[in-house]
């Protein structure tokens, strides 16, 4: 129904089910694919304007597999191991290209903080370790220029940011990443929403478990737990794309009849993290006659992660409020900074029209002749 793209429309992704035997992100999904067409069609301004203003993709399933496996235990309490794990017996969220090790290098040694898998492609098709839905999802994050996702988990109750992998390696650390100030922010626009999930008083899901490091209902991944060759931290360090990681429901398949229930606790959190997308500044990349400029680099003074402009020159940079300095820079192109007062929402337009080295070089050649035609005409060379 909504395959109409718009140059300057951000991109928005949900992934539930990763853990086959994790269904409540499916269900919830498939729920919210739902919501949204009746709300449309019922004239809801709220879901019109979310519509109209964000390209979302949503895939209920990315282990249709593993769920099949867990689906099928006879009677209602599952195993909590049996079809996390792809059919090859491959734990997904494992899988990905540990790019948190090479991030973690170059923050040391120097090398870049983002788009770490630019020149990798081929080694990712050709690398056998890595699961078909792996490298389909791989593909999908590099294809389409997404700015925001939550990947839906189970087994807990919380929304979790990035990094997931610790620096150290050891199993319990906060572990920030640059845009550490916007994660938290984002992950509260889940939680808070969710009456369960932000409930401070709320026990452990399991009398055992250490919960320690949840606030508000968020927590830091690497501060919870490390893990390594995750879907979150690849999205952040491969693309423009920012993800969270929500873990929706102590229990991990829980009865049919309590569907409805997570529903309707997560239905308000599921829209408003949505449009999310539509915070700090966005605009356009182009050329001084109006032409865009792909792959131009976005940076924000202060923190030492940047995007990329989309084909048609289009970006999004997500921040929470303040004042910023934001560089656009193509190679060819003397780079323009601006400064710009960013409010909680919505994005500020920040566009940006960058002079090819090449016409400055002609302008100059052009001055310099000039100039040379005026003192020779002066002194009567
Ligand atoms: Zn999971």
């Amino acid at each position: 129904m909504f395959f109409l793209f718009l140059a300057g429309e951000p991109e928005f992704k949900y992934v539930g089910n990763m853990h086959g035997n994790e269904a409540v992100g499916r269900e919830l999904l498939i729920f919210l694919a739902q919501y949204l067409c009746n709300e449309y069609q019922k004239g809801n301004d709220t879901i019109i304007n979310l519509i109209h203003s964000t390209r979302i993709h949503i895939m209920p399933s990315l282990n249709p597999d593993g769920f099949e496996k867990a689906a099928s235990q006879p009677g209602e309490l599952k195993d909590w191991f049996v079809g996390r794990s792809n059919a090859q017996g491959i734990d997904l969220n494992r899988n990905f290209p540990d790019l948190d090790r090479i991030v973690y290098v170059n923050e040391k040694e120097g090398g870049p903080n983002n788009h770490l898998l630019k020149n990798m492609k081929k080694a990712v098709d050709q690398n056998p370790k890595l699961a078909p839905e792996t490298k389909g999802v791989i593909h999908w994050i590099m294809d389409i220029p997404f700015v925001l996702s939550a990947n839906l988990h189970g087994g807990d109750l919380v929304a979790n940011y990035p990094y997931d992998e610790t620096r150290s390696g050891s199993a319990h650390e906060y572990s920030s990443c640059p845009d550490d100030a916007i994660f938290q922010s984002l992950a509260r626009s889940y939680s808070s929403f969710n009456p369960a999930m932000s409930d401070p008083n709320r026990p452990p899901c399991r009398k055992n478990d250490d919960d320690s490091s949840f606030v508000d209902g968020t927590t830091n991944g690497g501060a919870w737990y490390s893990v390594p060759g995750g879907m979150q931290d690849f999205n952040y360090l491969s693309s423009n794309c920012f993800e969270i990681t929500v873990e929706l429901s102590c229990e991990k398949f829980p009865p049919e009849e309590t569907l409805k229930g997570y529903w309707e606790d997560n239905k308000n959190s599921l829209i408003n993290y949505i449009e999310q997308i539509h915070r700090g500044v966005k605009g356009f990349v182009k050329d001084l006659q109006g032409n865009p400029i792909a792959n131009a680099t976005i940076s924000v003074e202060g923190i030492s992660h940047d995007v990329t402009s989309a084909k048609d020159g289009d970006y999004w940079r997500l921040l929470v409020p303040g004042n910023y300095k934001v560089t656009a820079s193509a190679p060819g192109y003397l780079a323009i900074t601006k400064k710009v007062a960013v409010p909680f929402s919505p994005a500020v337009v920040v566009d940006f029209e960058l002079e090819s080295l090449s016409e400055r070089k002609e302008e100059e050649k052009e001055e310099l002749m000039e100039w040379w035609k005026m003192m020779s005409e002066t002194l009567n060379f």
